[in-house]
């Protein structure tokens, strides 16, 4: 097995012993480097998955690896600092009183030199464009700049894969654009494997590859392509292709112009939101 990745084998998990299962042999394996998007409805599975990733939650059939180390309560420790989470709300993940102090607490925990600290701090504000806000209260800033400190606070630690689960939910428009640009840049400049974990199909979009989730199961998998492209499947549990894909295809097939060939729909998407 690739060392630099996250394996999931026939994962079965649920809550309680009496009650139904949430995930239903699940695999799939996160790759080095690699954007991959988890989508599905509410209640689909995606944030059980995201716990089960960094050893918040432990599966009762099958095994979870991270880096080829299974994830067990003796090993949390170590997957924790290899697997760094971004969360839905921006507010929950502030224990600092200013945006320096937020970042170090990370490190903290982890038992980071102080000399470290230092630089990581600087590094990692610097990774996510909040660089001059190092001495400003987290509760003055906006919800996207909010979500760049929880972001920087992650990467402080030096993660090799990092969990958004729904990071952009709760941002307006712009908040939610700074977020997706963040991403972005982190990945494709860093040796970083992202999930981005999300109901909203047009972040979708930018990844290298999507699973699709329903009731528990993995439902699809391919590129962002190859999953927009098997339309009915996606109608059959509810989901609908993003805008920007059916816009193109309704201009491919009313015999208009596409701007680039073969569609790109990041561009697409950018030009569009
Ligand atoms: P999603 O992130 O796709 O919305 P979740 O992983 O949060 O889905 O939830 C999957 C299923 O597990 C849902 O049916 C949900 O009600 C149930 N569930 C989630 N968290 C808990 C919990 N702490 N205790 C019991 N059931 C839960």
């Amino acid at each position: 097995m690739e060392k630099s990745q996250i394996e999931f084998r026939n994962v079965s998990f649920r809550y309680h012993d009496d009650s139904p299962w949430v995930l239903k042999n699940v695999s799939f394996t996160i790759h080095s480097d690699e954007w991959l998007a988890i989508i599905g409805h509410n209640g689909s599975g995606k944030s059980t998955i995201a716990k089960l990733m960094n050893g918040l939650l432990f599966p009762q059939e099958g095994e979870i690896y991270v880096s080829g180390e299974k994830v067990v309560p003796e090993t949390i420790w170590d997957v924790r600092k290899q697997v760094g989470m971004v969360f839905q709300n921006p507010d929950n993940q502030f224990v600092g009183t200013t945006v320096r102090d937020d970042v170090a607490f990370g490190m903290e925990n982890h038992g980071l030199p102080r000399e470290v600290m230092v630089e990581r701090i600087q590094e990692s504000l610097d990774a996510v464009g909040m660089q001059e806000y190092e001495r400003q209260e987290p509760h003055r800033l906006s919800g996207g700049q909010k979500q760049r400190v929880a972001i920087a606070s992650v990467l402080a630690v030096s993660p090799k894969y990092m969990i958004f689960d729904e990071a952009t939910a709760m941002l307006d428009p712009k908040g939610r654009m700074e977020i997706m640009q963040t991403i972005r840049d982190l990945q494709s400049e860093r040796s970083l494997s992202v999930v981005t974990i999300t109901h909203d199909l047009r972040e979708v979009t930018q990844a290298d590859r999507v699973i699709v989730m329903n009731d528990g199961e993995v439902w699809m998998e391919g590129t962002p392509r190859d999953v927009f492209s098997k339309k009915n499947r996606l109608v059959e549990i509810g989901l609908d292709t993003p805008f920007v894909s059916k816009l193109a295809e309704e201009m491919k097939s009313a015999g208009l112009p596409l701007s680039r060939e073969p569609l790109n729909h990041q561009e697409l998407l950018e030009e569009l939101w």
